[in-house]
């Protein structure tokens, strides 16, 4: 039997209210902060990745799903949303638009990860970006705007954690500090962190083995490295998340998964399980336009998982609203009726009224048991004597009533 692959998954019907739910909170409070919606092609040359992410994160290391197309170019199936953002503000020009240029975007995601609960390989999120300008004022402005979507979906056992990971002139000294820090104790690293050790030093803090997290506490903290410009900005930026009433915290262990970010870095997390399930994350990426052959601009995005989302949505119980179907079944009896009743089902659903049509020769009594199954509010009847008298009969199948009225006043009675 044809399995869907590993680490993927079918988005059911019954799911799909979720979706929907989630689809419609993003749009409305992306509307509401002024982002426009783009969408990107699903798969971009893999330079594109490897530049922006950075060629010693995990996610270039061993995570993207990259291929020789048939005209031998090397391809990447998107294993995040920014640098494709970024690519298509540069390719179309946007810096000569009014800065910050804001988008957003809903889109699929593909990364070769060992699946688990709310880990997959092909996932989900709704990601937005604001591109060209350094203000920290924007950086709150992101921050909030995760916290008040999270809010309207109705999660609220959820944390928000910042921290300023600072810039390419301050970070060099910083990681030099860790280094020598974790240069004691080597010995008791995990294999994997003896080589973020040279390559990608920031990820040792956020390492999950138990082995190395007894280190991280007492590690030199990024803040402390800070050069007076981005001590200044992560100054700003805390006011303002305190004048908003934001519930944050500063963690200095956070310091996310790809290179291109720069000063600030948040996350929010499910509050029983932390960092190892986190629902949404972001920053500034002030480096990244440049490092992808863009006129250097500074920008600042964030994104959420939405199969992560819909897992806290249930534990929370928040229930969603179900998607509209039709509400009216169409039983007929008789090749008479057949025909009347398929252009009856024509003209209620021009007028906007879903109805779904029975089929085949079952007896009335099994077309209303099905109008039962499919938990249909109206059952509409029609035989030879309704055909010839232009009637029909509307049963009500919740209150158990029933009505014989003209065809033609049917789509009135319905929608009224
Ligand atoms: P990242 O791009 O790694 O910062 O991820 C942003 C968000 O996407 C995370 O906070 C998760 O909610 C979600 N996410 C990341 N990786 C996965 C995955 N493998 N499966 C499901 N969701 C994921």
């Amino acid at each position: 039997m044809y399995q869907a692959p590993r680490g993927t998954a079918d988005i059911l019907p019954q799911e799909q209210a979720y979706w929907r739910y989630i689809e419609e909170k993003a749009s409305a409070i992306c509307s509401l902060y002024g982002y426009e919606r783009i969408d990107t092609p699903t798969f971009e040359s893999t330079r594109l990745f490897a530049r922006g992410i950075g060629d010693g994160t995990d996610i270039v290391q061993k995570e993207m799903y990259s291929f020789k197309d048939k005209g031998d170019n090397d391809i990447t199936l998107r294993p995040e949303g920014t640098a494709s953002v970024c690519r298509a503000y540069i390719e179309h020009g946007m810096a000569n638009l009014p800065q910050p240029v804001k988008l957003f975007y809903l889109t699929s995601i593909y990364r070769y990860e060992r699946p688990q609960a709310g880990r997959l390989r092909e996932f989900h999120q709704f990601g937005y970006e604001a591109i060209g300008d350094a203000d920290p004022v924007i950086d709150a402005e992101v921050i909030e705007m995760a916290w008040r979507f999270y809010q309207a979906l109705g999660l609220k056992k959820i944390s928000l954690i910042i921290n300023s990971i600072g810039c390419s002139d301050c970070r060099p000294n910083y990681l030099d500090n860790l280094r020598k820090y974790y240069d004691k104790y080597v010995e008791q690293l995990c294999k994997d962190c003896r080589t973020r050790k040279e390559r990608n030093t920031l990820r040792l803090l956020d390492c999950k083995q138990l082995t190395c997290q007894k280190f991280v506490d007492n590690a030199p903290k990024s803040e402390h490295f800070l050069c007076a410009a981005c001590a200044g900005h992560f100054n700003l930026l805390k006011k303002y998340l305190d004048r908003m009433e934001l519930p944050y915290t500063v963690d200095h262990k956070l310091v996310r998964g790809l290179d291109y970010y720069t000063r600030t870095v948040f996350e929010i997390q499910p509050e029983i399980e932390g960092s190892q399930n986190t629902l949404g994350g972001g920053g500034r990426y002030d480096n990244l336009i440049a490092e992808l052959e863009g006129k250097p601009t500074p920008a600042t995005g964030f994104a959420a998982g939405t199969e992560r989302i819909i897992l806290n949505l249930k534990r929370e119980g928040i229930e969603v609203p179900p998607v509209k179907k039709p509400s009216v079944f169409l039983a007929s009896m008789g090749e008479n009726a057949r025909e009347a009743a398929i252009k009856l089902a024509s003209d209620l659903r021009q007028a906007g009224i879903g109805v779904i049509q029975s089929t085949g020769a079952k007896s009335l009594k099994a077309q209303l048991r099905q109008a039962n199954n499919l938990d249909m509010q109206f059952a509409i009847i029609i035989g030879d004597e309704e055909v010839a008298a232009g009637t029909v009969v509307l049963k009500d199948m919740k209150g158990n009533r029933q009505e014989t009225l003209p065809t033609d006043s049917l789509a009135d009675r319905l929608t009224g």
